[in-house]
């Protein structure tokens, strides 16, 4: 029976596979998922689920496109895999694409994910500092509660609990400075003042590291896995402003942000900056296959293949730039232009935000937040101190939520508690039924926890 057949998969699972996140749990053990549909994925028995978590992995355009499946046959049955020093069309028309989306003046640089794609920001940093004589600069800059990856040195720019775990030491030189909060923001202060303030503390940082010692700053454009903090614009563009006046290069993470989330093609345009790098990754194939890239601002690129010895960037990456991965992008791309999703992650966000707004007055939710289709809730025990919400509370709104046939995120970070904030990020081509669908539950399973 297909339950004998369920139960002899989760015996292998368990036997078998080592799963990252969390440890085997014998009460509930990993879901096998054997397919998915739009927003939908359905387990080994058929029960369905809507995947509004979806976005965390950037399943952009929804599961089970048969165009994207498409693409990778008919690339991997006319090519499977180029050498690597060889080009090919795929990866040539897809950087094209790219930088045209992102103004035309950058280079792309091809790996496999997004802990990848941060690696190569960080020794190209270097190395640009290096090739224009400035021997000193080897550090990095990030915020607490941010992620950038789970490789050593994209680990050592998180800036969540999990670095502190048995790891240590850490690559030296990675730093770390508080991002805005603003539901936390202390009384007294305006947005605008507080924001400026907390870009403040990277100059800080800078000065007292002594200025010649800071390479580069990375931030996602807001935080997405650390609980969904979105900064005044004043902040991010504080931030380039001192990147600029210090000598320091800005990158950008848009590996959740990236591919019309937040509502524009990548998340630092909805202020006004011009990072020197970019690093983008799951939604630039909506998830369908491993591919990553850096994308290098040109008048960065120059100080690099200058014609002098060792010029050139070294960094190996035997998959990046798969031919296969790169049919799959451009025709992602193609179906997010097509079907005008970003768009509609903007109407679908805003109507999330008026539906969910009654939800304010319930007792364990502190803050609503969002921009696009990207909506955080922070649930806290007391309104008036904010202290975050128990595990026991949390655990049973995502259960219930489950239990309803609705997937939903948590994030935040472990540090002092702030593991807090229930994230719904549907994928982007989520139908009006969908929509209606994830409004119900939550509803639902509020009143139910009031
Ligand atoms: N940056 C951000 C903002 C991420 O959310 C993640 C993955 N959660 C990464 C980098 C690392 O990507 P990957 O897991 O593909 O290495």
């Amino acid at each position: 029976t297909a339950k004998e057949q369920t139960n002899s998969l989760v015996e292998k699972d368990r036997n078998n596979i080592w799963h990252h996140i969390s440890a085997y749990n014998e009460k509930n053990p990993p879901m096998i998922v054997e397919s998915g549909e739009g927003a939908w994925i359905k387990d080994h028995q058929g029960k369905r689920y809507l995947d509004a978590m979806s976005g965390l992995w950037c399943v952009n355009v929804g599961y089970g496109r048969e165009e994207l499946a498409q693409a990778a046959y008919e690339q991997m049955k006319k090519m499977s895999y180029v050498p690597m020093s060889q080009s090919h069309e795929p990866a040539i028309e897809l950087a094209a694409k790219l930088n045209k989306m992102l103004g035309d003046d950058y280079k792309i640089f091809y790996s496999n994910s997004g802990s990848d794609a941060n690696e190569v920001a960080f020794k190209l940093v270097r190395q640009y500092h290096q090739q224009n004589g400035d021997h000193s600069r080897y550090k990095f800059i990030s915020r607490y509660r941010g992620y950038h990856g789970s490789s050593m040195g994209a680990l050592s720019a998180t800036g969540q609990a999990l670095r502190k775990f048995k790891y240590e030491p850490l690559v030296p030189g990675f730093l770390h400075v508080a991002p805005p909060d603003n539901y936390r923001k202390p009384a007294g202060q305006t947005i605008e003042e507080y924001n400026i303030q907390r870009a403040l503390e990277f100059e800080e940082k800078i000065i007292w590291e002594q200025k010649e010692t800071i390479a580069g700053i990375i931030m996602e454009p807001l935080i997405t896995g650390g609980g969904i903090l979105i900064p005044h614009p004043v902040y991010v563009e504080k931030v380039q402003e001192i990147c600029t006046r210090h000598g320091v290069l800005l990158i950008i993470d848009e590996v959740i942000c990236g591919f019309g989330r937040t509502g524009k093609p990548f998340g630092h345009q909805h202020f006004n900056v011009k990072p020197d790098i970019i690093t983008m990754a799951k939604g630039l194939t909506s998830a369908y296959l491993p591919l990553s890239v850096t994308a290098i601002r040109k008048d960065i690129y120059e100080k690099f293949d200058t014609g002098e010895e060792n010029s050139h960037l070294r960094h190996v990456n035997t998959f990046g730039g798969n031919p296969a991965a790169c049919a799959v992008a451009l025709k992602n791309l193609e179906i997010i232009e097509r079907e005008n999703l970003i768009d509609r992650s903007v109407e679908l966000g805003d109507r999330l935000h008026k539906v969910l707004a009654s939800l304010k007055g319930h007792p364990f939710v502190g803050d609503i937040r969002g921009l696009g289709f990207l909506l955080g809730i922070e649930l806290v025990e007391n309104k008036d101190t904010k202290e975050p919400a128990t595990n026991a509370r949390i655990g049973k709104i995502i259960g219930d939520c489950k239990t309803n046939g609705l997937i939903v995120g948590r994030n935040g970070d472990t540090v002092a508690g702030f593991n807090n904030v229930l994230t719904l990020c549907p994928p982007l081509s989520c139908t009006d039924e969908d929509f209606d669908f994830i409004v119900s539950v939550l509803k639902k399973v509020f009143k139910e926890n009031e």
